[in-house]
């Protein structure tokens, strides 16, 4: 199997929007049936050809949520997902599914939105079969102000999940049941809490309630806590340190901007 994800950025937050000390410009999830670009922040086209990816090859774009490290580069990647505009009648060529909330889709040119095949309009709890996939909107506890949600592919041979921006709730873990793949957005370390994201000492408990145990766990979207402008030192090894000494989640791996991971290096 060649399915595997890319990091186009381990940051998130405003400060990681300015600093770029690390990169926001989402993940890309590379199936054989299908390749979807995850939350194209600031600076994903930038990425996408830094990391050498192609950006024609983007089918399904996905924006869990209208926090702007998370849709800004959206229109920009529409765009960027095809070599030919018009077919030989002059009509535009319309390609990709768009997944997103109501409220970013605002956001998105009509411009753009008329180059794509179609646009689902998602929330938690939702289901849309794509190809080979399942894919399911999972819960996010985030922002009160916008919808949001995170995103779990159930495909063959495997699951993962990408739980988006959130905190812990009553049902978090059970959302992640079966499943093989956590892409957790980890944002600060050990007990520095926020009122709309995770820290590793909340997480740890309703990782380890996750039944059976997932395989793999990697953390992403780390803040200026985690590593940036609020941290002396970039925090991000000694929480792997600690997942691993407190859950029993096989494989633990920090996010680097420009890393690839093959999903089976994760089963
Ligand atoms: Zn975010
Ligand atoms: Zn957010």
């Amino acid at each position: 199997m060649d399915d595997e994800i890319i990091i186009l950025g381990s940051g998130g937050g405003r400060h990681h929007i300015r600093t770029q000390k690390r990169a926001t410009g989402g993940i890309i999830f590379k199936t054989n049936e299908f390749q979807a670009h995850i939350d194209p922040g600031p600076g994903a086209i930038v990425r996408i050809n830094q990391y050498g990816e192609d950006p024609t090859k983007t089918d399904v774009f996905i924006v869990t949520h209208v926090h702007i490290d998370h849709f800004n580069d959206i229109n920009v990647i529409i765009e960027a997902s095809r070599n030919d505009f018009y077919d030989k009648d002059r009509n535009i060529i319309q390609k990709g599914t768009l997944i997103t909330t109501s409220d970013t889709l605002q956001y998105v040119s009509n411009y753009h939105k008329n180059m794509l095949e179609k646009v689902v309009c998602f929330k938690a709890g939702d289901i849309y079969h794509y190809k080979n996939a399942i894919i399911i909107g999972t819960r996010v506890l985030h922002d009160p102000k916008v919808e949001g949600f995170g995103i779990r592919f159930e495909l063959d041979g495997y699951s993962i999940a990408f739980s988006s921006d959130t905190m812990v709730f009553d049902g978090f873990s059970e959302q992640f049941s079966k499943l093989n793949i956590l892409v957790l957005n980890l944002l600060r370390p050990d007990s520095i809490t926020c009122k709309r994201h995770l820290c590793t000492d909340e997480v740890i408990p309703f990782l380890n309630k996750i039944e059976p145990p997932l395989d793999s766990l990697i953390l992403t979207h780390f803040g200026s806590f985690m590593d940036g402008s609020r941290s002396s030192i970039n925090n991000v090894p000694s929480q792997v340190q600690k997942l691993k000494e407190n859950t029993i989640i096989k494989k633990i791996i920090p996010a680097e901007d420009g890393l690839k991971i093959k999903i089976d290096d994760l089963l």
